[in-house]
């Protein structure tokens, strides 16, 4: 099986379970385990914030910042394509009492002019808009990033509106590496940062969120009342810190592999895709063309061992990782190539 589905589904390694097995660990609720503390560290200092903590999962670490960051009836401003208000199963409304004002960015990314014009004015009959959220790189936009510059105009602009800023950076390393900086660049000015450790860097579980020491020490209370204090969870949070030492940088490769699927992609009758918006490791593309269906396109593929999913009525998604070679992109495509002869005939 190729498996292009997502990034979650890769295993650990040897080395990686031997990083499990090994981990010092003491009680995390206690705040005494040591591979957690220096995950969290290194975090903090990659990201240029106070603090950092250890959670889960993604959903958990954006949940978790934002009930830190506003109160019932207050508005947040999202891309209508973000995760937080996709796929996370209306937390937000749920536990923080949070009403969202959707905005359309392009493919996921939002500008500051849009943003500047749906912040509310201050009127008895409107909820405060308080905090903004953006998503770095954009799933549902097709792994897209948000540069520095972009990054700084948003943060620049609302540090004056008592409003603030997190940032969804699952998959941040990969958006550091496609636009030439640093994670820390990326998250200058913004108060609350995520990163995923089970998507691209192929650790088992875990995100850490940053932010400044008194938001942290604040969202730790949030994260105990979620039900994510874990006890001797350095097992976790070494797999983590492996993640971190060794598969950061080859997220080039997955790129590559991205970059190659979608070019080989685009020359294929009946397929719509835009080689050069892929610059990570997401790759989105129409199959209207060939007579069929999202689903039935992803349903033929998969018998012959090529998984993918469907994105929408006739879009599907592919995501390179570090399961998955560039024969492997090779041999999938020729199984699609092959697919779509027989189909057509
Ligand atoms: C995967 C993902 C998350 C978190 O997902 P979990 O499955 O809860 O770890 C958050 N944001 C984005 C953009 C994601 O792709």
């Amino acid at each position: 099986m190729i498996d292009l589905r997502s990034d979650t589904v890769t295993k650990p390694g040897q080395a990686m379970r031997e990083a499990i097995a090994t981990a010092e660990v003491g009680d995390d609720v206690l705040a005494e385990d040591p591979t957690v503390n220096l995950l969290q560290d290194k975090m903090a200092s990659l990201l240029g914030k106070g603090a950092g903590l250890f959670v889960p999962s993604g959903t958990m670490a954006n949940q978790v910042a934002i009930k830190t960051h506003i109160q019932p009836g207050d508005e947040i401003l999202i891309d209508q394509d973000a995760h937080i208000y996709y796929y996370e199963c209306a937390a937000t409304a749920v536990i923080a009492g949070g009403q969202f004002q959707c905005l359309q960015g392009d493919n996921g990314i939002l500008s500051p002019e849009a943003i500047a014009a749906a912040i509310r004015p201050q009127d008895i009959h409107q909820p405060p808009s308080r905090l903004i959220c953006l998503e770095n790189t954009h799933n549902r936009g097709g792994g897209t990033i948000y540069t520095v510059e972009r990054t700084t105009s948003i943060t620049k602009l609302v540090s004056d509106q008592n409003m603030k800023v997190h940032l969804d950076g699952a998959r941040l390393f990969n958006a550091a590496l496609a636009a030439g900086t640093t994670v820390q660049e990326l998250s200058r000015g913004v108060d609350s940062v995520s990163i995923c450790f089970s998507k691209g860097l192929g650790a088992p579980v875990g995100s850490v969120l940053c932010g400044s020491a008194d938001f942290i020490a604040e969202a730790r209370r949030f994260r105990k009342m979620f039900g994510g204090g874990m006890r001797q969870v350095g097992i976790l949070a070494a797999a983590c810190l492996y993640a971190l030492d060794h598969h950061v940088e080859r997220l080039q490769e997955d790129h590559e592999n991205a970059r190659r699927l979608a070019f080989e992609l685009a020359q294929m009758d009946g397929i719509q895709v835009e080689p050069e918006q892929v610059v990570t490791n997401i790759v989105i593309f129409d199959v209207a063309g060939t007579g069929l269906d999202a689903d039935s396109f992803v349903d033929k593929l998969s018998t012959e061992g090529v998984l993918m999913i469907p994105f929408g009525p006739t879009t599907v998604r592919a995501v390179t990782h570090m399961d998955v070679s560039t024969a492997d992109i090779d041999r999938a495509l020729e199984i699609i190539a092959r697919f779509l002869k027989s189909s057509s005939r």
